[in-house]
């Protein structure tokens, strides 16, 4: 077992406290990895102050040169794949496929912002003034707190320190409590690279006092949170009270509408793999199939054989299709929202119960579940569960389609099945979400590609992509006046 230690100025710390939270693997709760250090708010202090004290030389380093940082980690995170991923389904229970993916996209992400060091480009504006250069530059934000959630421990810390350092800002990274080791893992590799001292530090402990104490600091001039809606809407008040630049992406029940003349086996597959696939822990899950009549029994009869050929085990194991639950308390909100679908009269088709017998006894597995007949009304097709628990809502025509589709809070990803071009892009006109799929599944999204979602799903700007630097920058207008007036304001 590994003792975690806070990262700060460039030095593994001790905690001011002596008390540590358990790592445990989900999989295999006889298995503790690592322990972190459940830090206080001197630690948190020192953090902010070692992020403060590095910002004017960092920001003051040609952005090409912040980029070679992100180059040799790019390297070294290459050639530490194997060790990441398989800390990381030790940690977060995926299957090592899937953080094997999950370390490739985190890789791709370093070597986009890593270009981006040569691309932060202002622009030029004609002004309505005789003789004005009007310009604008993009400058670093400040020190800046990264809150970040357990389920993509390596990619999301990732997606927003890399933007955020190559646009010169310093960075404090408070990781979700369940997955320290991942985080670990990344401060080494920056360290490895010699990243100058305070331009990232982590401090691990809870939210509730490390990310609280975070904000509040006056030397943190903005947030970028990914998580909960309860945390993040109460992070983005306190944020805009502080006068601090917020960003919050969070949850998503996400749908995929499957249309008549859809392909049928496509669509299958796809709920599948977005349903199930990390153990339906995605914030990009699709957790509502909306089908119409026509097909519907077809669908579900479909759906179900698939659901019940998927290995539910320890994703260290090759032959796994679907890991653990993260920890006790998801598993059991999982089997809580399995029981309410019941009591709300949804008709359980496939799974419903935790996982029993030999390796499943030490871990926190629950059978792929399905619901159909779910109406939009009931908590199961309007809550997120987190979970491998896909519902499935019948519906007459496109039309129905759409708006139980848009009746929901959330609006991240949405996938629509059909082969009529036209009905697809008057749908991806009208879904409210941030992401649409046509005729591919929910989960997904690449580097250098926006992500993000709409309604209560996402507060502040974009992540990912070149959109990423708007939230890592602040926009700097610079008026020119070269008239000369002393001269008669014209040379010629
Ligand atoms: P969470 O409970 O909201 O925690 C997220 C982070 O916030 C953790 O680091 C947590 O620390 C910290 N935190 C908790 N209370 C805090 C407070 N009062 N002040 C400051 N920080 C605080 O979310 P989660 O359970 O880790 O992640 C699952 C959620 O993330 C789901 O809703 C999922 O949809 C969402 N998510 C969204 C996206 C997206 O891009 N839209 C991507 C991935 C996940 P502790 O761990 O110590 O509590």
């Amino acid at each position: 077992m590994r003792t975690l230690s806070n990262f700060i100025n460039g030095q593994w710390i001790q905690p001011s406290a002596a008390t540590h939270l358990p790592d445990v693997n989900p999989a295999d709760t006889t298995e503790t990895i690592a322990e972190s250090p459940r830090s206080a708010v001197a630690d948190v202090a020192a953090a902010a102050e070692a992020a403060e004290r590095a910002y004017p030389a960092w920001r003051a380093t040609p952005a090409p040169q912040r980029g070679q940082l992100l180059y040799r980690v790019q390297r070294r995170m290459e050639a530490r794949r194997d060790e990441l991923a398989e800390a990381l389904t030790r940690e977060e229970g995926k299957t090592l496929a899937e953080s094997k993916g999950e370390i490739q996209r985190a890789i791709n992400v370093v070597e986009f912002y890593a270009g981006e060091g040569r691309r932060l480009l202002g622009e030029t504006i004609p002004s309505e003034l005789p003789y004005n250069f009007c310009y604008t530059i993009r400058e670093p934000v400040g020190p800046l707190a990264l809150i970040t959630p357990w389920n993509f421990p390596v990619a999301i810390p990732i997606w927003k320190l890399a933007p955020a350092v190559v646009c010169g800002n310093t960075v404090v990274l408070k990781p979700a409590s369940l997955t320290p080791l991942s985080a670990s893992l990344i401060a080494d590799i920056f360290a490895e690279c010699n990243a100058p001292s305070g331009v990232l530090n982590v401090v691990y402990g809870s939210g509730h006092e490390v990310g609280e104490a975070l904000l509040a600091h006056p030397a943190i001039k903005g947030v970028s949170f990914t998580g909960s809606n309860n945390i993040g809407a109460h992070l983005y008040g306190a944020g805009a009270a502080h006068g601090i630049k917020c960003q919050c992406e969070m949850g998503g029940k996400n749908p995929v509408v499957v249309l008549a003349d859809a392909d049928l086996e496509l669509a299958v597959n796809s709920a599948v793999q977005g349903a199930y696939g990390s153990t339906g822990q995605r914030c990009t899950a699709t957790s509502r199939v909306i089908v119409v009549d026509s097909i519907a029994d077809e669908f579900v009869e479909r759906l179900e054989t698939q659901a019940s050929t998927l290995v539910v085990g320890n994703g260290l194991n090759p032959s796994t299709d679907v890991g653990p639950s993260v920890d006790q308390s998801q598993m059991d909100t999982v089997l809580d929202y399995i029981e309410i679908g019941q009591h709300e009269g949804a008709r359980l088709v496939a799974g419903g119960s935790r996982l029993t017998g030999d390796e499943h006894d030490r871990g926190y597995f629950v059978e792929p579940t399905i619901f159909d007949r779910v109406t939009p009304g009931m908590r199961i097709a309007q809550e997120e569960i987190f979970g491998p628990v896909l519902s499935v809502l019948r519906v007459p025509d496109v039309t129905s389609a759409l708006s139980v589709a848009n009746a929901v809070r959330y609006g991240l990803c949405a996938s629509i099945y059909t082969r009529d071009i036209s009905r697809a892009l008057q749908l991806v006109d009208q879904i409210e979400a941030g992401i649409i799929h046509v005729n591919s599944p929910t989960v997904g999204g690449e580097a250098h590609v926006p992500f993000g979602g709409m309604k209560a799903t996402g507060v502040g700007l974009r992540e990912m992509g070149r959109e990423a630097i708007a939230f890592f920058t602040e926009l700097k207008v610079v008026y020119l006046d070269y008239a000369d007036t002393a001269r008669g304001g014209n040379l010629y």
